[in-house]
């Protein structure tokens, strides 16, 4: 079984989206289920209603999911395995305070070494401290896995110290907690991001106690960085996927921006369907990968390009398909539902002629045209079928010329004194004249 196991702790990152794109990818390749398990470990960090904002983003995408568990519902068992553990003499109860690992910590800075838990302090407070943690005895051997990105990758003994299984309040911790639902779930391989490869030693080990022979792949994901290089961070909007699709980018463009970076693809543009047939998880570079908006918007616009108008309509908020007609033309200039929208809320709100465009006042000629222009609706004229005989009957009605009348023109159609041709769009506006040729009060 592949697994995505989210925190309901805060937004989802891309990073986060990322994996769970390529466990979900993995596990089709190999028909094995994929399980959600939402780590609600952290009872004080928990944000009430993230898992189900989780999951339906987990379901708009396509990842769907075959099982889904709470972490949380598991605790029993993680305290059985505990006191098994403590039973073996694989775990311990320490009675440290806080106060003292603190100062612990403090005396290791000042030498300027690592600190690292010493089990004879297990004890100590024993008589003033009713409320032990329980401990993992740390690792006596070196703990090595192989990585599917980075390679071999091992820990001395040293660095993997008795850490803490489950807390003062009987609360197991995130290691310990993804350790054995990793093995209960019957994990078979496990993409996550890179902050986690020095979890790995301490979650191998709690297995290894436990005498599970069965070994469970690795494959850690190199950071995201943000345009400026660093690493990307919340406070970038762009590393949260409600933004992005907030942003109008469309959940398939995203997914395939996600699979290609850092990764060589046999196309360009693809969809998760196609992914499947050929992703490897080895092709992922080792290295970070920079967030590159705007490949994202070329991607976004040529999945955009590969809806109907129909479709397009229908994203849009509307039945109308002509809106989506309009649309499809707009992907010309425009690269996310959003930039569209805003194209098409232009050209059906009421003009404002007094604005400057392009730092000229055009407020004469727009009245002008606008008279003739009411006029020829009210006459129902049939120069108002096309573009070319509009344009000539008005042309002839106002008597404006060159750029004192084209500007206007498309100033009244479109709210803007530049864009498409319009006579690539006037079939599409022709329908709703009334709506758009409107002046703002
Ligand atoms: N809950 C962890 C996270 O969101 C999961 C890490 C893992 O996949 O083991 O980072």
């Amino acid at each position: 079984m592949l697994r995505f196991a989210p925190s309901p702790t805060g937004d989802m990152h891309i990073g986060n989206l990322r994996a769970a794109i390529f466990n979900y990818i993995i596990a089709k390749q190999t028909n094995q289920p994929f399980l959600i398990r939402i780590e609600d470990t952290d009872l004080a960090r928990n944000i009430e209603g993230k898992d189900k904002e989780i999951l339906s983003l987990l379901n708009l995408f396509g990842l769907l999911w075959d099982k889904l568990v709470y972490q949380s519902h598991n605790f029993s068992h993680h305290q059985k395995i505990a006191e098994y553990l403590i039973a073996k003499d694989k775990a311990f109860y320490c009675y440290c305070t806080k106060e003292f690992l603190d100062q612990k910590r403090e005396e290791a800075k000042a030498q300027k070494r690592a600190f690292r838990y010493d089990e004879s302090w297990a004890q100590i407070h024993k008589d003033s401290n009713p409320k032990p943690v329980v401990r993992l005895r740390g690792a006596r051997e070196e703990i090595g896995f192989v990585d599917e990105i980075k390679g071999e990758i091992s820990f001395n003994p040293n660095e993997i110290d008795s850490f803490v299984i489950l807390k003062d309040d009987g609360i197991p911790t995130y290691n310990f907690a993804c350790a054995i639902d990793d093995m209960l779930y019957d994990i078979s391989f496990i993409v996550r991001g890179e902050d986690h490869v020095s979890n790995t030693p301490r979650q191998i080990l709690v297995r290894k106690y436990l005498d599970y022979t069965k070994d469970i792949g690795y494959a850690h994901l190199p950071i995201i960085l943000g345009e400026s290089g660093s690493k990307m961070s919340k406070r970038d909007n762009a590393s949260s996927v409600s933004w992005l699709l907030e942003q109008g980018f469309l959940p398939q463009a995203i997914i395939n921006y996600l699979i290609a970076m850092g990764n060589k693809t046999p196309t360009e543009i693809f969809r998760l369907q196609d992914a499947i047939e050929w992703f490897d998880i080895k092709h992922i570079a080792k290295s970070p990968v920079k967030f590159d908006i705007k490949k994202l918007r070329f991607i976004n616009r040529e999945h955009l390009k590969m809806l109907n108008e129909s479709e397009l309509a229908l994203l849009l908020n509307t039945k109308d398909v002509s809106v989506g007609g309009l649309a499809k033309l707009y992907l010309q200039e425009a690269s996310t539902l959003n930039e569209i929208r805003d194209k098409i809320d232009s050209i059906f709100a009421p003009k404002d002629i007094y604005a400057l465009y392009e730092e000229q006042d055009f407020s004469e000629p727009c009245k002008i045209l606008y008279e003739a222009f009411v006029a020829l609706m009210a006459e129902h004229s049939l120069a108002l079928r096309e573009y070319e005989s509009l344009k000539a009957e008005l042309l002839e009605r106002t008597g404006l010329k060159g750029k004192n009348f084209f500007k206007p023109l498309r100033i009244l159609l479109t709210g803007t004194s530049h864009g498409l041709e319009l006579h690539e769009i006037y079939p599409f506006l022709q329908l709703f004249l009334t709506d758009i040729v409107r002046l703002k009060d």
